[in-house]
This record gives C-alpha cells, sequence and structure tokens, in this order.
C-alpha cells in the first residue's frame, strides 16, 4: 500500500494540468469506512490498480456506534464476507475480546455468531490488512466532486483542488452527506461527531438527477467504567472457547472480558417520559425516518408503554479502555437529561458521561437507482455501497462494499459482473430487496427476509460462496489451497457415509431407533434423524470414527438439513407459481395468527390485491406470504376442523 498525503489546496496550474481523460487508478473508492474496505480490498484482490480516498487515514476501521461485529443476520453476512475473501471476518477475530453465538440454542440455521470488538485493535488491525494489500493506495483528502464523460464517470475532484482520473468510482461516503448531528435544542453539521460533513457530493448526486433521501441513525452516551459499581450488576460471559468468523483463523488470541447487564427503571422511564418534547426526535426537528430495529430509550418507552424495564448491556470498548458502551440506550435528549435518565439506573448511581448520546441525520440515495451490481442504473462507472444506498450496520455496509469493489474492479477491466441471488446468499437478498424495493426506513439484515434461510446458514457460506469467489478471481491463494482441501474431506466423508447402508434390523440391532419398514438407509440418511450424531453411528459401522472431528460436526448439520432443503423449494416454489392470485376481500390481517405486528400493520396499510404485491411491500417476509398464500387457498380465516 503507497500512502499519499497532502494538506492544503494544489496551486492552481497543476490542478489545471490534470486533464479528465488521464486514468490514475482503475477504481477508486470513496470513504475507508467499512463498506470502503471492503471495497478498496476487493478491488486490489481483482489485481488492478485502487485508490482508497478517504478523510483521515487514522479513522479508517472506525466503529461510529456499538463496538461488535456480527449478531443475528449480521453473522451470516461476515460469514459471507469471509467466504469471499473479505476482511471483517479476520478483523474481528484479530480484535475480538467476546465472542459469543447468539440463539445457540436453536437451530445453526439462525444462530448468529457475534464478537464484542476492541475499538483500537479493530482500527489497527483493518490499516494493517489494507497496508498489507497489493495493488492499493491509500489517499487522503475530501472527495468534493466526480467528473463525468459522455454518461461514464471519468474522475474524482478533492476539496484541496486535487483531480484523480479512474474507470470506475465507488462511493462509501456513510453517514457523512450533508450530515446533522442532533442533541436536544441543539444541532451541528457534522458527518460524526468532531468530523465535518460532506456537501459538494450531494450537490453532484443531485445533478446527476439521483433520487436522494433523509434518513437518521443514533447513537448512547460513552460512560467511564471507572464510575460504574460493577458488584451490583449481572457479569455476561463469552464462549469458552471462542468461535472466530473467520475459516482462515485457528484461534483467538486476544484476552477475552465481560460484560455487564443492567435495566432501566420506572424511575430512568418517568425521566424521559417528561422529557420528550427535549429530544431532537419528539420535538419535531428530525423528519427523518430511523432504524426500527434500533430504536432510541425514547422511542421504546413511547412504543412499548405496557413494559417497564428494558435490559441494557454494559460493553467495555477495549482491553485497555474504560469507556464503556451501553447497548440499547441510543438518545437524542439533551446531555441533562441523558445523566438524569442514567443515574436512575443500578450501578450507574455515580456514573460520569465522557461523550452524550446524539442522533444524526444524512442523505442516503434511492437505492432503486442500483441494479443488481449496486452500480447505478443509469451513469456508467459508479457504483454505490453501505449506508449511502439506506442501510445501516457495519455487516450489510461491508458486504455490499465487497460486491461493489468487486463489480467496479471488473467493470474497469471489461470482465462479466459478480451478481448473488437470493437462493445463495444473504448478501444476494439484501442487494435484491434494496435493489427492487427500496428503502423508507434504514435497512437491516434479518435471517426472516431470506427464502431460503434454511440453506443460507452461517456454517455453510464457505460452501455456498468460495467457488464462485475462486472463479471470478477475489480469493487469495491461501484461503483457497484451504477451502479445496475441506471441500474434498467433507465430499470424500459424505461418500463413505452414503455407501454404508443398513436394513432396519441391522440398525435396531445397533441401537438406533428406526422404522421396521423394511428400507435400507445409508449413514447419511440416518444421520438426518433427529439428535443422531456420528458417534451414534460408530456403533454400527466403526468406519465411521475415522472423520475428524470439523468435518463430522459440519457433515451432522449438512445431513440434518438436506431433508428439510426440498420442503422449503417447495414453498418458494409454490408462492412463486402463484404470484398472480387476488388477495380476496374478507382476508383480514388482524385476525390472522402468526402474522408479526409489522407485517400485519404493512398489510394493513398497502392493502395489496394480489400475492405479487404483498411481496414488493418493503420488509415483508416470505414467511408472511407463505402463511397469506395458506390462508387464500384454504378459503377461509378459520382453520378447518380435521
Ligand atoms: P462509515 O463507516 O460512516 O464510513 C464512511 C467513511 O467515508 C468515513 O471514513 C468518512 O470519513 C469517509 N468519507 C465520507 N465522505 C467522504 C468524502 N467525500 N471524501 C473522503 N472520505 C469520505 N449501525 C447500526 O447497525 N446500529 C446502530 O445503532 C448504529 N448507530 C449509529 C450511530 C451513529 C452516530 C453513526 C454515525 C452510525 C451508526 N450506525 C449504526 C451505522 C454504522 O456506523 C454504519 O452503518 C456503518 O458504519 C456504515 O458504514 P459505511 O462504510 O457506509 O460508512
Amino acid at each position: 500500500m503507497i500512502h499519499v498525503k497532502h494538506r492544503g489546496r494544489l496551486p492552481r496550474d497543476s490542478r489545471e494540468t490534470r486533464k479528465a481523460s488521464m486514468t490514475d487508478f482503475a477504481v477508486i473508492v470513496v470513504g475507508g469506512g467499512h463498506a470502503g474496505c471492503e471495497a478498496a480490498a476487493a478491488s486490489a484482490r481483482l489485481g488492478v490498480p485502487t485508490a482508497l480516498i478517504t478523510h483521515k487515514v487514522a479513522t479508517i476501521g472506525e466503529m461510529s456506534c456499538n463496538p461488535a461485529i456480527g449478531g443475528l443476520g449480521k453473522g451470516h453476512l461476515v460469514r459471507e464476507i469471509d467466504a469471499l475473501d473479505g476482511v471483517m471476518g479476520r478483523v474481528a477475530d484479530k480484535a475480538g475480546i467476546q465472542f459469543r453465538v447468539l440463539n445457540r440454542r436453536k437451530g445453526p440455521a439462525v444462530r448468529g455468531p457475534r464478537a464484542q470488538a476492541d475499538r483500537k485493535l479493530y482500527r489497527a488491525a483493518m490499516q494493517a490488512e489494507l497496508a498489507a494489500s497489493p495493488n492499493l493506495t491509500v489517499i487522503e483528502g475530501e472527495v468534493d466532486d466526480l467528473t463525468v464523460d459522455g454518461g461514464i464517470v471519468t474522475g474524482v475532484r478533492l476539496l484541496d483542488g486535487r483531480f484523480f482520473g479512474t474507470r470506475a468510482v465507488v462511493l462509501t461516503t456513510g453517514t457523512f452527506l450533508r450530515g446533522l448531528i442532533h442533541r436536544g435544542e441543539e444541532t451541528i453539521p457534522a458527518g460524526r461527531v468532531g468530523e465535518r460533513p460532506v456537501l459538494g457530493l450531494s450537490l453532484r448526486l443531485e445533478a446527476l438527477g439521483l433520487s436522494l433521501g433523509r434518513l437518521k441513525t443514533g447513537t448512547p452516551p460513552r460512560l467511564d467504567g471507572k464510575s460504574i459499581d460493577f458488584s451490583r450488576l449481572v457479569a455476561q460471559e463469552g464462549d469458552n472457547p471462542p468461535e472466530p468468523f473467520s475459516v482462515m483463523t485457528d484461534a483467538i488470541t486476544q484476552p477475552q472480558i465481560q460484560c455487564f447487564e443492567t435495566r432501566t427503571t420506572a424511575e430512568a422511564h418517568r425521566i424521559i417520559e417528561a422529557n420528550l418534547g427535549r429530544s431532537a426526535m419528539y420535538s419535531g426537528r428530525i423528519q427523518s425516518r430511523g432504524p426500527r430495529y434500533c430504536p432510541s430509550i425514547e422511542d421504546k418507552i413511547v412504543r412499548f408503554a405496557d413494559k417497564d424495564s428494558h435490559l441494557v448491556f454494559l460493553e467495555p470498548e477495549g482491553l485497555d479502555d474504560d469507556t464503556i458502551y451501553p447497548n440499547g440506550l441510543s438518545t437524542s435528549l439533551p446531555e441533562d437529561v441523558q445523566y438524569q435518565f442514567l443515574t436512575a439506573m443500578p450501578g450507574l448511581e455515580n456514573v460520569r458521561i465522557l461523550r452524550p448520546g446524539y442522533a444524526i441525520e444524512y442523505d442516503h440515495v434511492d437505492p432503486r437507482e442500483l441494479d443488481h451490481r449496486l452500480g447505478l442504473r443509469r451513469l456508467d462507472g459508479l457504483f454505490l455501497a453501505g449506508q449511502i444506498n439506506g442501510t445501516t450496520g457495519y455487516e450489510e455496509a461491508a458486504a455490499q462494499g465487497l460486491l461493489a469493489g468487486a463489480n467496479a474492479a471488473l467493470a474497469a477491466q471489461g470482465h462479466e459482473p459478480l451478481v448473488l441471488s437470493r437462493t445463495e446468499s444473504y448478501l444476494g437478498v439484501m442487494v435484491d430487496d434494496l435493489v427492487s424495493r427500496g428503502v423508507t426506513e434504514p435497512y437491516r439484515m434479518f435471517t426472516s427476509r431470506a427464502e431460503f434461510r434454511l440453506h443460507l446458514r452461517s456454517d455453510n457460506a464457505d460452501q455456498r460462496l468460495t467457488d464462485t469467489a475462486i472463479a471470478v478471481g477475489l480469493v487469495g491463494e491461501a484461503r483457497a489451497d484451504r477451502h479445496r482441501a475441506k471441500m474434498a474431506k467433507l465430499k470424500a466423508g459424505k461418500d463413505k457415509l452414503r455407501s454404508l447402508t443398513a436394513t432396519p434390523t441391522e440398525a435396531r440391532a445397533a441401537g438406533l431407533n428406526v422404522n421396521a419398514d423394511g428400507i435400507r438407509r445409508s449413514a447419511y440418511e440416518l444421520l438426518s434423524y433427529p439428535a443422531m450424531t456420528l458417534e451414534v453411528l460408530e456403533s454400527l459401522w466403526p468406519e465411521v470414527g475415522e472423520i475428524d472431528v470439523k468435518t463430522a460436526q459440519q457433515l451432522e448439520i449438512d445431513a440434518q438439513y438436506a431433508v428439510y432443503l426440498e420442503r422449503q423449494r417447495e414453498d418458494v416454489e409454490a408462492v412463486r407459481r402463484d404470484e398472480g392470485r387476488a388477495i380476496p376481500d374478507w382476508m383480514d390481517y388482524d385476525a390472522l395468527p402468526g402474522l408479526s405486528s409489522e407485517m400485519r400493520q404493512k398489510l394493513k396499510q398497502f392493502q395489496p390485491l394480489t400475492i405479487a404485491q404483498a411481496q414488493r411491500i418493503e420488509g415483508m417476509t416470505p414467511a408472511a406470504v407463505t402463511l397469506i398464500l395458506a390462508v387464500i387457498k384454504r378459503g377461509s380465516l378459520v382453520r378447518k376442523a380435521v
């Protein structure tokens, strides 16, 4: 990596000698956040000269909000990024200080790997990853404008006057486009706290005729851990041993820490309610929509008025850092009110606020302007990824960044694009949702958004995606070798299990609970039975014990899900066949059991006339559509007695 630093404006003549037709880099990525890092790394992996232009090299890999990577749905995306040889998983493994697989008691399809990260270690590991990328130049500066010639993007112009010519640009500007911070009665133009907003690019995007919208998000106050009484709080341990995100990580080496739990109290709720008029959001000054699934504490108290307490996780921001991130307390109330409600919570009676919480409003581009490459439909050479597309979250941003960066590099080389489908990845689901349905609120990933979620598991992301990534040229040698070795072991294990067969009598003699139906079954079929493991099958076939532990674990999951995949495919097919079906007048969404309140509200608001229209409603889940179709086919809301 070459690092080019420039302070101040260039002399006028040197600016004018740069011609828009010159190509300095095949691809230029604007913004060194989560989307930008993946975009730059992916483009560089594809072997094209790439520049990453960002405000400050020191903030590359900054976690603007919570110090954590992964979680439900998001952990799946991190595994997919890793399967495409992206950097987020490996970086999180280097910086992770508490690893937990969420939903561990549920099936593998909905388990979400999550790691809390040391902020400084995360930034340092990300910067080291990029520094080690061949073909990548990092440039410090602000991109103020794009140059366009004959409907094609030709370069970027910086605020200091420098110009760089290129064949493709990836914009990953996060919350910076006309960013406006709100806290109580205060408003401050900023991209993040202490950082200037970006104005020029918004004007250029508007001038290009793109449709822009406003969204908002918020962050909680940061607390001084030295002022918290942890002895009164419940500690939360991570998993032991911690499970890495990346197939390239053999072991987690950072020391692992505890988090703590506290709760909001009736007094804290009373203080918040009494001051709602001073919240930037409730005073009506913020018109834009925030993330439904990451609501502010004001929002939670109004929306869930029947709840007298909300859980708050107190998460250390680093190994040598006393800063605590109170997860669940995002707010735009004034600082004095933040202090009042915090001190009404157990353990926080004497708390000191290091930095108050705030909300931020920013411009985003309507993602329906994009195609499935994340390139603009009506302007060649311009790709967008991350928060600028109306999403929220580091993982959503990083996954889009990888795809956009890869496609920018492929376009610059004149190669076929990389497009991922809904059936093979959450990344494919997210991109399809964005470009076909758009957003009215910040989009975040959930497993319920996928039709094929039994197939799209976090444990098999590499099986689903790495071969495609190798074919495109996105994967380095080390991973490709490791992947081929793993796939060979899985194939050999599966072949062996399929070749071993037993009659019900033989299986029962070995203590296996099998129907006495005379059907000979393979070891692989038997493995799909509930609670069946390879260890149990060893009693019948001792050679099964030769399969190594990791391969055995994967085969067990694959076999258990294999039986459901066909049923899932049939369900999806049935919906596809019946897309044209009319939704009858008698359909009463209030009387439909099993429909979430969010789905009910959207269906009542949009009143779709057909199944296809219901499917196109933003945020509509495949499960909700399947339910409506089942009720239409039954012909009544009332389940008939059998
Ligand atoms: P960012 O991570 O914001 O990175 C953008 C980068 O681009 C920055 O480095 C910036 O310096 C650079 N840049 C911008 N414009 C230019 C330019 N013109 N020239 C050069 N460099 C430029 N997500 C959640 O999931 N939950 C939350 O609760 C949550 N809360 C948030 C609260 C706040 C206050 C903020 C700011 C973000 C929050 N997020 C939250 C969102 C999360 O931080 C983003 O989704 C994620 O970081 C987006 O990644 P990105 O790469 O698109 O942008």
